[in-house]
């Protein structure tokens, strides 16, 4: 008899209460579900194993804890739960940029894209730019929406900046004289008399180069070098000259101002004196020479060109 009443009691248990899992996510229940193994089994196939286009993982930042129960419960709620895990998660998709000497420059979707584009710039200037590595390399983002680009696009944008460097390269290179880079311009104004030009002022020919600009105008170093002249040199009125190094020498004449003493340092742009009409000169103007180991070259070929 009271085994009967036992037996009737459980039975009421049951069928009003269900066993299920209480499932509580970052220390919030948030409901029941029925079976512990099969929901962790979809959470692993369905957001953490999930594959796509450039998916590189996905972390779970709620992760569900249970407790077995039982519940006076009409129905569970799985569904409404996966949702919120799923809602929470983290994907990082994986993206692949061409990289130029380490630095990203664009994004593609595709690492065989990328590899395509590295192919053809390399192709295409590995022997015109010195010491040019071009690579590509994997980018982690969680933004689905990062802007990526077509192989074309990298290869156009890359190929204006490599002919730019190239440009630059080469403008170096013509404006480098006996190891020599004369970057600046002393002044800026009109040319009024050029190497080995013969004029009535003089009994030889030009041995430098004349500027015509106003008085006062700043003379500029046009490379760096050490000051070993600023003074007073006959013909030449007030003189500086700048030793580069290399056995190169520039010489800037018929200055009105000197701002520079021997044996300083300047860099090239330097102010170093300014534009005058001093020693043998009809005119304000700058006479500007280079010299290699006392001789005067034609300074046209390097600066003004
Ligand atoms: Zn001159």
């Amino acid at each position: 008899m009271l085994l009967i009443a036992f037996a009737i009691v459980v039975t009421i248990i049951l069928i009003k209460f269900k066993p299920v899992y209480q499932v509580t996510l970052d220390g919030v229940q948030v409901g029941y579900i029925q079976n512990k193994e099969n929901f962790e089994k979809l959470i692993q196939e369905e957001i953490v194993e999930q594959e796509g286009e450039n998916i590189a993982f996905t972390d779970l930042t709620k992760t569900p804890s249970y407790e077995f129960t039982l519940a006076d419960i009409d129905q569970t709620n799985e569904s409404e739960i996966f949702s919120q895990i799923q809602e929470s998660a983290v994907t990082t998709y994986r993206l692949y940029a061409v990289a130029v000497n380490n630095e990203q420059k664009e994004i593609l979707n595709s690492q065989e894209e990328a590899q395509n584009a590295v192919e053809n710039l390399e192709q295409e200037y590995a022997d015109k730019i010195e010491g040019l590595n071009i690579t590509v390399q994997e980018v982690f983002t969680q933004d689905m929406n990062t802007p990526t680009v077509e192989v074309a696009s990298v290869v156009t944008s890359l190929e204006k900046e490599f002919d730019e460097q190239i440009a630059i390269q080469e403008e170096i290179k013509a404006s480098t004289f006996n190891g020599i880079y004369f970057s600046v311009k002393p002044v800026t104004g009109t040319i009024t008399s050029r190497f080995g030009a013969n004029e009535s002022i003089r009994d030889h020919t030009h041995k430098g180069m004349d500027i015509a600009a106003p008085g006062g105008t700043p003379i500029k170093a046009s490379a760096g070098g050490e000051i070993t002249y600023s003074g007073w040199m006959g013909g030449y009125g007030n003189l500086v000259i700048i030793d580069h190094g290399n056995g190169v020498q520039t010489y800037y004449g018929h200055c009105s101002k000197l701002y520079v003493d021997v044996g300083e340092q300047v860099t090239a742009g330097d102010t170093i004196a300014a534009v005058g009409t001093t020693g043998n000169s009809t005119g304000n103007h700058l006479h500007f020479e280079i010299r290699k180991n006392g001789t005067q070259v034609n300074p046209q070929k390097y600066v003004y060109r």
